[in-house]
């Protein structure tokens, strides 16, 4: 039986970090936050009841340092980790190694994430749990003859993936036969660089396929029940930009029919806590894609459609409780919309900002949402992700809601770094985009969009830099951070109020991110 959860140690950053904290101080449950020394003054570390240094700010040394991470759990007594999104949180390594501090981990167990990580296995796994998966094989080619083979009989294109994958990393489309050795060579190369892992197997390319995903929620008792779906086809370069609940193409037929295909997909793993199955729906034929694990960043559309708190959950699974609530009880509500707002430039090819922010008006009223991480003074630096914040609508139907996100996009001001906010605009003001005709491609084909007015040589500038960053955030910068701020005597386990921020100290107003 797991341990009444009543401290957790959120271990991220950002807006994420500060949803936790916020569902945390909401129960009564004491909050402990970690930093890096670039985010010393961070709205997720003030807003904490205790905050401990990890240490510099390259991920590898602060974020992702799995040893200082338990270290601090001990020192600060807490009975619980968030891992958030991205960092540590889909790391089976990191799940095992709080499990075996007597921790409890916010999430599945470890064995249901090394499960879910491994893509051969999880498509093998919801195969034989009756889940419609992407045609193709579920064992990885032992070479690119037997990969040919294999795209033979699936039909070209195919898609090449790793099956360590991850962030769209060691996939290559291939169109025809000519084209399977080199991209087998390029994906497994790829593969063992990012994941160590050079697997690679073979999918269907499916032409316009929508990403469409199930939010579930499951319990100690091995109940599942799903939350409906979100829509995720804006994307570019895999990553989401735009989401929504509910899809403009999804009845309540489909949806039954994709979320009972999500809770067997749940259930055959036993899966415990918040949760999210991928499908690409292709007309109205969907093929599970992947599942993931944790809270996603997309989340809130759910919670704003369905009335139901999420991370809430979350900490209420992890301390034994059940859901009170059945599948029949479940009823999405009215239309909700996020755009990202990332610190990354739309005119020049989406080349990532710094700066530090100066000004943060956030936008209020009927219908709007702001899951923030920045305040004012803060230092946008190169270390993290992109992600700012996260800018959601909420209205009776779709074109309301659609109408309530310009306003708000109109009132959100940042000032001191660039943004993709100019880029939002220009989607909300798009025919197609209006009427819901998009697909998976949707950026790619409409790079009108995208553009602004950028030279070639800008977009490959964007591009090496983009690559370069992704570069730093996944193992962190050798040598000075790219960013630093003097704190001093910033060491472990301040409380909440016994010091001021450098600004605080010159009198700016204490404006956090939401
Ligand atoms: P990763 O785990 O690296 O993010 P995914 O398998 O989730 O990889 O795929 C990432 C994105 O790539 C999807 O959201 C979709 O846009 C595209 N994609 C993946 N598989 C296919 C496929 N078989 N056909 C068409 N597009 C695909």
């Amino acid at each position: 039986m797991r341990s009444v959860v009543d401290s957790v140690l959120v271990a991220n950053r950002g807006e994420i970090a500060l949803r936790v904290t916020r569902a945390c101080r909401e129960m009564g449950l004491r909050s402990v936050a970690v930093y890096s020394d670039a985010d010393r003054w961070s709205p997720h570390v003030l807003a904490a009841d205790e905050a401990y240094r990890l240490g510099p700010a390259p991920a590898s040394e602060s974020y992702l340092a799995v040893d200082r991470i338990l270290e601090v759990a001990e020192k600060s007594r807490a009975a619980a980790v968030h891992p958030g999104y991205g960092f540590l949180a889909e790391r089976a390594g990191f799940a095992r190694a709080v499990e075996d501090a007597g921790l409890v981990f916010i999430g599945p167990t470890s064995t249901t994430i090394a499960a879910m990580g491994d893509k051969t296995e999880a498509r093998r796994r919801m195969r034989d749990a009756g889940v419609p998966v992407v045609p193709g094989t579920t064992e990885p080619a032992k070479g690119p003859d037997e990969a040919a083979r294999a795209a033979r009989e699936v039909g070209f294109p195919v898609v090449l993936k790793a099956s360590a994958g991850g962030g769209g990393k060691g996939m290559r489309v291939v169109r025809s036969e000519e084209e399977v050795e080199r991209a087998f060579e390029g994906a497994t190369r790829e593969a063992v660089q990012a994941f160590g892992d050079g697997a690679v197997y073979v999918e269907k390319f499916l032409a316009n396929p929508r990403h469409v995903e199930i939010q579930l929620l499951g319990d100690a008792d091995g109940r599942v029940v799903h939350l409906g779906e979100r829509e995720c086809s804006i994307q570019r370069r895999h990553q989401k930009l735009i989401e929504e609940a509910p899809s403009p193409v999804v009845d309540s037929e489909l949806r039954d029919a994709m979320g009972q295909a999500a809770v067997r997909a749940a259930e055959a793993v036993a899966y415990l806590g918040a949760g999210t199955v991928e499908f690409l729906l292709d007309g109205r034929d969907f093929y599970f894609l992947e599942m993931n694990t944790r809270i996603q960043v997309e989340h809130p559309v759910t919670e704003l459609v369905t009335g139901v708190d999420l991370v809430r959950w979350q900490l209420r699974i992890a301390g034994g409780e059940t859901l009170d609530f059945s599948q029949n009880d479940v009823q999405m509500r009215g239309h909700a919309v996020e755009c990202r707002i990332t610190s990354e430039d739309p005119s020049q090819g989406f080349l990532p900002a710094t700066g530090e922010i100066r000004g943060l008006t956030v936008p209020t009223g009927p219908g709007v949402r702001w899951d923030g991480g920045i305040s004012v003074g803060m230092e946008v630096g190169l270390h993290y992700d992109p992600l700012l914040g996260k800018l959601v609508a909420h209205g009776p139907d779709r074109p309301t809601t659609l109408a309530v996100m310009k306003r708000a996009l109109d009132e959100l001001r940042i000032q001191g770094v660039d943004t993709c906010i100019p880029f939002h605009r220009r989607i909300l003001e798009d025919e197609a985009f209006r009427n819901g005709e998009f697909s998976i491609q949707f950026l790619d084909q409409r790079s009108d969009l995208l553009a602004g007015s950028h030279s070639p040589n800008a977009r490959r500038a964007a591009a090496v830099a983009g690559a370069l960053l992704e570069e730093i955030r996944r193992n962190g910068a050798p040598g000075e951070p790219l960013e630093s701020r003097s704190h001093d005597g910033a060491g472990p386990g301040f409380r909440r109020g016994r010091e001021l921020s450098p600004w605080q100290r010159a009198g700016w107003p204490w404006a956090n991110g939401g």
